[in-house]
Parts: structure tokens; C-alpha cells; sequence
């Protein structure tokens, strides 16, 4: 093959300009980034010799090798991983997989980033990091398996294509070599790289081996202790060493805000080293995004992302498991009905809500940050984890008519908090906080001093039923019939004798919009208001609904009246005089509209409504 030249994709385009114009501080990252891949890469070979020796070739001795070549200026680091053939090196280097990366990159400006460069460190930098310090970079790589004529070289200024031609590489695996810029001529420095590899890569199981001179002689030196930090004891990990592996496991920039490590004996054997992250990624909810942990056995790496290790909902938790009972080639099939597997996942599970749990009592500010990035996840496990509702309930967190905007009550706080005469958890959803303080269904609420949850979340249209708490249920303040005070039941009793035949008209001329006319014991100043009943959708859940797409069957609701408003006294007086009066169809036209713009909703017939409205204010005049 002759050099072809290639072009690359627009998003590798624009994370190379911002490579090569960045001025981020921390361009010493480059190395750990391509050890890392150096790593993986070995790791994938090793997992694949275990049920297909033939690929190994004799050359088991896994290690990654640092040369600087001063006079060259060029510092190559190589790897007997896996290797590219070309389909493998267009794909890998001509794009970025990294749905996260593509995310973010389309959510920034360059100038954005010129202006903050620490952001880049927020994202996946990956191999092509290295273009902060080079400003070539050549790839020559041979795919375990293929022969030695097979191999491919890759090269690139980062000028928006990069060049690939058939090369020859004795034995299997990836050189890559950095070219470096001439003020960066310093990261090919002996103490350097030895500084840079303590620092970011000491824990990388392979060695990573440097030729140094010694009292004149060469010799291949190991830089990294290559312990694994997960098998190693707390107290031997200082804070510093966890942050740097969260951040080699999680490709996340901060650090983490929860690091969970512990050993289990027993019926089961297995270290864990888990991080509960302190910001979300943008692909949390992804399809593409890779849940669970990293599985290892008896030290090797059998799989990067093992998602029957965690429940789905706790897709945000990264880390190591390893497991010393399970075979060396478990599969996924045997790893979906896994006994071993299973008692793992369940103590894990527990294990992170159990330091939620901490963190929410011993460190309330931190973990209202941790739930303010989260709480999607921890509801939908509300959702859908039937075994572990009671701790999930325990860590949610809401607004309320009694917290200020921004600020929490929990569930207990709640129902610790209840009147007495209180028998249920009263709850309104909707999206702004702002809207629902003026919601008229709040009225009789308010007057009794009843604590109001806002949910605001458009999951929680889906979880309010399992707010149930210490055997209080709870109850929407929009739905079905709420009678919270007597003097007001009573009223609402009264006024629905003594009008009844005022309602029957009125249920009349609105008999194809609402299911039902009633009096209400919910308001206290509004006239009336519209409400779902008991097992029905309200409005809230069918505007979610819509927006997602579904059809959503127009249930009708129920108009409920105020009986304490004066308004109907003298409604029922001109219908006592004239039954037929026309008056009396307008206003209860009139009502429903009323209802409509206090939910947010537009009058059913605007310019009616407006016509309407500006009789009454002549008739107001001339009276
Ligand atoms: P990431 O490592 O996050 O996937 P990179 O940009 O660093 O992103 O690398 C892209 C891909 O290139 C890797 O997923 C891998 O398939 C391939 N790759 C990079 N370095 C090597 C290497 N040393 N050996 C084999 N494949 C590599």
C-alpha cells in the first residue's frame, strides 16, 4: 500500500485545534493518557490468549517500554498489547468513540475553551492529548495475529489529515512516537518521566520500563511499583493515590467525592474499590454509556465495564472489583447467572448506599451536591429496585412549602414535622417551584400550616406512589377529593345541597369538558379550580407524557367550586329569579376558562374568553 492520506472526522478536527492551542497547564497528562492505552491495550491480548494461545507468539512478557531519544527529540512508547491493523488504527485515530467526548465538544466553543483551559481537562482526552507537546505523531502498529508485513504506520500533524502506509513491525503490539514541540523538549528528561509515571501511572499492573545509564552502563529500569491499589491495604493509600486511579478508571478530571474500598472473606472473596463521582458526565444517560465496574480475576482484567455487577440505576458509581472465586474465562453468558457474580452485586449495591446514607448525615452540604448531579439515578431506583426502597426513600431529598427555594426536607423530616390531625404526605408536582407556590390547590393547605412537597422532576410523576413513609400514604394535592378541615367539609357539604341545582346547570353546559362539577373543601381565595380524579392522570403527567410523545387519552377532570366564594351566592340568586337567564351559561363558561388559566393552561376559547371578559367589565361599569 502506498501512503494514503486521510481526513479527519470534524470532531477529531475540533479537539486537535483546541490540542494544539490549549493552554492547559497540565500537558503532563499526555503520558499517562497513552500508557493507559498502552495498558489496555496489553490487557486485551492477555484476555484473549486465555482462550487462544496461538496470539501470544512466544511473547508473554507483557510491559510497556519508555525511550527519549534526545538528539531525535522524539520520546516512543511502545507496547506488545493488542495492536491496529488498518481498519482498526482509520476507526481508533480518525474518530473519537467516546460518545462523552462528542458531547462535550459540542456543547463548548473553541473560544470557550481558550478562555478556560482547565476545561479540557473535564473530558476524555485520550491519544490524541499527545498533540499538546508533539507536533507530529507517527503510530506503528501490528495486530496480534497478523503478519510481521501487515503492520501499519500512521502519522499526523494534527492539519486536519493524517497519512497510513503498510509497514513492517517485527512482533505484535504499538510504538507510538511523539515528536516533540521544541519548548517541550523537557518531558524527554530522565527524572521527568520518572516523576510523571510515579505520579499518574504507579499503580499500572505491567512494567513500564525506561533504559537508564547506570555507573556507565545501560540498564532497563522498572518506574512503576505496579501495585495493584485495590488489593492494597487503606492504610498504605494516601488520598493523593486514590484520586489518580478514580481518575485513570473514570477518565474524569475532578476528584472524586466518595472512595469506597473494602475487602470481603468469607463465602465470598473479593476486593472492591469503588468511587462515587463528584459531577455527572454529560452521557450518563446514554445508550452507549458503560455501566459497572471493572472486573478482574486473580489479577487479570477480564472485562472493563461489568454491568452485572451493579443495578443499571447505579450507573454513575466507577471503580475495580476483584474476584478470586470466579474462572479466568468467565463469559458473559456465565457471568448473567452467576451465583458468585450475584453475592457480589448485592453487597456492593449496599455498600454505596450505605455511604450515601454517611455522607448524608455526616456531610449534608456534600451530599446535597452529590444529589443535585444524581438524583435522577437514585429515583429510578426507587423505581425499579424493589428490595431496597426503604434505604433509596431515605435518600431523597425535596422542596417543600415549608423549606426555602433550593433547600431540602427528607421524608422523615416530614413526617416528623406533621400537625396533628395530619393523616397523609401531601405532594404537587410541576417543573418551576416559583409557579406552584401560587397554585391555588395550595390554598386550604397553607391555611392549616400542612407541609407540601414540590416535585419537580419529571420522574417523579413516576415515584410519587412510593413516597409512602412510616405507613403515611401519600396524596396529590390535584387529585380527588381532599378534606383536610371540618369547617370546610361541612361548607362544601352545605353549599352542594343547598346549590345542587346551580351545579346541575352548570354540569350541563360544560357536560363535554369535565367529568364532574363539585364543591370543594381545597380553596380557600380562588373561585374554582380543576381537578383529576383520584386514579387518573393530572395535567402535570399528561403534558410529560405529550412531550415524550406518547398519545395520552384526554381523560376529562373534575371543576371544583369554592364554596366560601361569594361568587356563587349571587350566581345561585339570579338563577333562583330566571333559570334560563344567559348569564348564567356564560359564567359557568366562564368558570372553566378560570380553571384553566390557574393550571397553566390556555381558556378553551380565547377570544370568547377575552369577549366575555370585557362585558363583564362593561356591565361592571354601568352598574
Ligand atoms: P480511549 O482510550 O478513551 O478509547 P483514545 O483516543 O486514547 O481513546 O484511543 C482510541 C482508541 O485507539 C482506543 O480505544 C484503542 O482502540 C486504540 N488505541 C490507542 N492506543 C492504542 C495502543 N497502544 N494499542 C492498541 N490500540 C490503541
Amino acid at each position: 500500500m502506498s501512503v494514503q492520506t486521510l481526513q479527519f472526522k470534524a470532531e477529531v478536527k475540533q479537539l486537535l485545534d483546541l490540542m494544539i492551542h490549549s493552554l492547559y497547564s497540565h500537558k503532563e497528562i499526555f503520558l499517562r493518557e497513552l500508557l493507559s492505552n498502552a495498558s489496555d491495550a496489553i490487557d486485551k491480548v492477555r484476555y484473549e490468549s486465555l482462550t487462544n494461545t496461538s496470539i501470544i507468539e512466544g511473547d508473554a512478557d507483557w510491559k510497556i517500554k519508555i525511550k527519549a531519544d534526545k538528539s531525535a527529540g522524539t520520546l516512543t512508547i511502545s507496547d506488545n498489547g493488542i495492536g491496529m491493523n488498518e481498519e482498526d488504527i482509520v476507526r481508533s485515530l480518525g474518530t473519537i468513540a467516546h460518545s462523552g467526548t462528542k458531547e462535550f465538544l459540542q456543547h463548548l466553543s473553541s473560544q470557550q475553551i481558550k478562555d478556560h483551559p482547565e476545561l479540557i481537562g473535564q473530558f476524555g482526552v485520550g491519544f490524541y492529548s499527545g498533540f499538546m507537546v508533539a507536533e507530529k505523531i507517527a503510530v506503528i502498529s501490528r495486530k496480534a495475529g497478523e503478519p510481521k508485513d501487515k503492520a501499519v504506520r500512521w502519522e499526523s500533524k494534527a492539519e486536519g489529515t493524517f497519512e497510513i502506509e503498510s509497514f513492517e513491525r517485527s512482533s505484535r503490539g504499538t510504538d507510538v512516537i511523539l515528536y516533540l514541540k521544541e519548548d517541550e523538549k523537557h518531558f524527554l528528561d530522565e527524572w521527568e518521566i520518572r516523576r510523571i509515571v510515579k505520579k499518574y501511572s504507579d499503580y499500572i499492573e505491567h512494567p513500564i520500563c525506561m533504559d537508564v545509564e547506570k555507573d556507565k552502563k545501560i540498564t532497563e529500569e522498572t518506574l512503576n511499583s505496579r501495585k495493584a491499589i485495590w488489593l492494597k491495604d487503606k492504610s498504605e493509600i494516601t488520598a493523593e493515590e486514590y484520586n489518580e486511579f478514580y481518575k485513570h478508571v473514570s477518565h474524569d478530571f475532578t476528584d472524586p467525592a466518595k472512595v469506597i474500598h473494602f475487602k470481603a472473606e468469607g463465602t465470598s472473596e473479593f476486593s472492591a474499590l469503588l468511587f462515587i463521582p463528584q459531577k455527572a458526565p454529560f452521557d450518563l444517560f446514554y445508550k452507549e454509556y458503560k455501566i459497572g465496574p471493572t472486573l478482574y480475576v486473580k489479577r487479570v482484567q477480564i472485562m472493563d465495564h461489568c454491568e452485572e455487577l451493579l443495578p443499571v440505576y447505579l450507573r454513575f458509581v466507577k471503580g475495580v472489583v476483584e474476584s478470586s472465586d470466579l474462572p479466568l474465562n468467565v463469559s458473559r453468558e456465565i457471568l448473567q447467572s452467576n451465583r458468585q457474580i450475584e453475592v457480589i452485586k448485592k453487597n456492593i449495591t449496599k455498600k454505596v448506599l450505605d455511604t450515601l446514607s454517611e455522607m448524608k448525615t455526616a456531610e449534608y452540604e456534600k451530599y446535597v451536591e452529590f444529589y443535585n448531579e444524581f438524583r435522577k439515578s437514585l429515583k429510578e431506583g426507587l423505581y425499579v429496585d424493589q428490595q431496597r426502597k426503604d434505604a433509596l426513600r431515605d435518600l431523597m431529598l425535596f422542596e417543600s412549602t415549608r423549606t426555602e427555594r433550593g433547600k431540602y426536607t427528607t421524608l422523615k423530616n416530614y413526617v416528623d414535622g406533621m400537625k396533628s390531625g395530619q393523616e397523609e404526605i401531601y405532594y404537587i408536582t410541576g417543573s418551576s417551584r416559583e409557579e406552584l407556590e401560587k397554585s391555588p390547590y395550595l390554598e386550604a393547605f397553607k391555611e392549616k400550616d400542612y407541609e407540601v412537597l414540590f416535585l419537580l422532576d419529571e420522574i417523579d410523576d413516576f415515584i410519587s406512589h412510593e413516597l409512602e413513609y412510616q405507613g403515611k400514604k401519600v396524596k396529590s394535592v390535584t387529585k380527588g377529593d381532599i378534606d383536610i378541615d371540618k369547617t370546610r367539609a361541612t361548607q362544601k357539604k352545605d353549599a352542594q345541597k343547598k346549590y345542587s341545582k346551580l351545579i346541575d346547570l352548570i354540569k350541563d353546559v360544560l357536560k363535554d369538558d369535565v367529568k364532574e362539577v363539585r364543591f370543594s373543601s381545597r380553596l380557600k381565595d380562588s373561585a374554582c379550580v380543576l381537578v383529576a380524579d383520584e386514579g387518573d392522570m393530572d395535567q402535570n403527567m399528561e403534558r410529560i407524557l405529550k412531550a415524550m410523545g406518547q398519545s395520552v387519552p384526554g381523560g376529562k377532570r373534575i371543576l371544583e367550586l369554592n364554596p366560601s366564594h361569594s361568587l356563587f351566592e349571587s350566581m345561585n340568586a339570579l338563577f333562583e329569579k330566571d333559570k334560563s337567564h344567559p348569564t348564567l351559561k356564560e359564567y359557568a363558561g366562564l368558570l372553566y376558562d378560570q380553571a384553566l388559566l390557574l393550571e397553566g393552561s390556555k381558556p378553551k376559547d380565547p377570544s370568547n374568553f377575552a369577549k366575555l371578559v370585557a362585558k363583564l367589565m362593561v356591565d361592571n361599569v354601568k352598574a
